[in-house]
């Protein structure tokens, strides 16, 4: 059978950006055609300034967000990554395969090392090693294709990398994986700023659509959208990057087209209202799940517990495996 692995960090409320790029194709495709495995990747929100009682409830928080998208633990394997040692046992030999350049290469790297420098703070050594983390992630499980937004292309390419050079040099013990990537909205601009990503860990929130938002603040951040100059509605990422990201927005939500879109709307404001209901739409059943399971915890640990039960029997033989390949000497 064939099988996926995908994560989210609790370095921040969950946004539009995660839910459209990645946890909806979660939901609606891949827990039902594959043995999916999705995990609150809580190691990776130490690699910069954290506070550890903030990661401990957005741990929560993420994992009962995925649980209220419809994530169905009958049908897919939901856990949280520290609660699985042999992500960071198979994470070691993953820096033992790959190289400092390789890491230094990393676009996130380079972005969110400056934004902590500029920020006056100093860089993590695991904000630089995190794709070997992540590589480990993937593969422990011998996953096949992992569906992520368009931003961590690079980390599951360098994945893939780290795989084909591990088995070549010890033997078949990895599957190669893929990333693969929603056919829209791929990468959600930050609303005030279409140039850049809507992350869930940028200190500016006013352009950060979160899905706990209450409809009023989410109407207002969509109305207050920058657009471009010039009214025409028109479907063109590099010249309005503004207008094109709420069709993006909008065509996601509605299973539509971003350029048929574009022509029924002769106005910004009416794009913009347009856009803001369909937002609402998708998180309205979501936060009244989000609701009923907050008032049930003991649910949602118990739902993590057999999750990572499972995870680990998964993980084991192939990271002993590995282990064994390197030349290390197993326990008698
Ligand atoms: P951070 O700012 O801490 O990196 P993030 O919002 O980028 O947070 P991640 O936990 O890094 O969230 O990513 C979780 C998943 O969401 C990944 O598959 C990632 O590709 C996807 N994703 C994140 N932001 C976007 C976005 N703006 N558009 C589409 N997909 C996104
Ligand atoms: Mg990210």
């Amino acid at each position: 059978e064939r099988r996926i692995f995908s994560g989210v960090k609790p370095s921040g409320h969950l946004t539009l950006g995660n839910y459209l790029g990645a946890v909806r194709r979660w939901v609606q495709e891949d827990q039902h055609r594959a043995d999916a495995l999705f995990c609150v990747v809580d190691l990776h929100a130490l690699t910069v300034e954290h506070d550890p009682a903030r990661v401990r409830r957005l741990t929560r928080q993420a994992a009962t967000l995925l649980l209220a998208s419809g994530l169905d633990p009958e049908l897919c394997t939901l856990f949280v990554q520290s609660h699985v040692d042999e992500h960071t046992r198979l994470s070691y030999l993953m820096e033992c395969t790959a190289t400092d350049g390789e890491m230094r290469r990393m676009i996130q790297y380079k972005e969110k090392s400056a934004r902590e420098r500029a920020g006056g703070g100093s860089v993590r050594l695991s904000l630089l090693t995190y794709p070997a983390l992540m590589a480990a992630d993937i593969l422990v499980y011998g996953t096949h294709e992992v569906p992520v937004g368009e931003d961590q292309t690079q980390h599951v390419e360098l994945a893939r990398d780290l795989a084909q050079r591990f088995n070549q040099r010890y033997g078949p013990v990895f599957t190669v994986p893929r990333a693969v990537n929603p056919r829209v909205s791929a990468r959600v601009m930050d609303l005030q700023d279409p140039t850049s990503k809507m992350g869930k860990s940028h200190a500016e929130t006013a352009g950060i659509v979160y899905l706990l938002d209450e409809p009023d603040v989410v109407r207002k951040k969509v109305m207050r959208a920058v657009t471009d100059s010039g009214t025409e509605v028109r479907y063109d990422r590099t010249e309005q990057p503004g207008v094109a990201n709420l069709l993006d927005i909008l065509a996601s939500c509605t299973d539509g087209k971003p350029e048929v879109l574009a022509e029924e709307f002769s106005s910004y404001g009416a794009l913009k209202g347009a856009t803001a209901e369909a937002v609402l739409e998708v998180l309205r059943p979501l936060q009244a799940r989000h609701a009923e399971l907050c008032a049930d915890p003991s649910y949602v640990d118990g739902v993590l517990r057999a999750g990572a039960e499972r995870a680990r029997g998964l993980a084991r033989p192939r990271v002993d495996e590995a282990y064994a390949a390197v030349g290390l000497l197993p326990p008698a």
